[in-house]
């Protein structure tokens, strides 16, 4: 097996979407079996059996779920989670780069409003707002090596406009990119 037990059950009660098409589970007491991401109440862990095929559950006498039809389920998940991951390292290798939506979405091979969409799914984000992230966590080992001002940093970090730039680095810290580096330095003499 692939998955440690542990992992699908916590996938189980966490009804998590990422598990979908991986593996199903079956509830005992019930005779009817699940994808992870059923929002049906969760079952007592000892009540459960794992599968990662249908027909597995289907021979055991599982019944698929009306709620979750998980035998409907098209397991979309690979391709996404692999395009995801592309724009992600993408995003991570080239942050100091002008990114549109449009530029990236050529750059990956699929329609903007998809990848938008797709990249929301998977990650709980935008590609505009992971991008601001990996910038901002950038542009905060940059103030605290020192070598270079805000603006330099703002410009190094791939943003054309300061404004944004202080946006961006006070919705991701909470602080001003003056006052994160004041609070590092405290930080650092105790
Ligand atoms: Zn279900």
């Amino acid at each position: 097996m692939k998955y440690p037990l542990e992992k699908l059950w916590e996938a189980v009660v966490q009804c998590n979407k990422t598990y979908d098409g991986i593996f199903y589970y079956a509830v005992k007491t019930t005779g009817i079996f699940c994808r992870p991401s059923c929002k049906s109440k969760t079952p007592r862990k000892e009540n459960v059996e794992f599968f990662f095929q249908i027909k597995d559950a289907v021979r055991s006498e599982y019944r698929p779920c009306k709620r979750c039809r998980p035998d409907r389920y098209q397991p979309t998940y690979h391709p996404n989670e692999k395009i995801a991951r592309d724009i992600k390292r993408i995003l991570e290798n080239e942050y100091d780069q002008s990114w549109t939506l449009h530029k990236l979405s050529k750059r990956v091979g699929i329609s903007a409003y998809h990848l938008q969409r797709l990249f929301k799914n998977r990650t709980g984000r935008s590609p505009r707002q992971y991008l601001n992230q990996v910038r901002i966590r950038q542009a905060k080992q940059l103030l605290l090596e020192g070598k270079q001002n805000n603006l330099e940093i703002c410009f190094a970090v791939g943003f054309h406009d300061p404004n944004q730039f202080y946006t961006a680095f006070r919705k991701e810290t909470g602080a001003s990119p003056l006052a994160f580096k004041r609070t590092a330095k405290e930080l650092a003499k105790r």
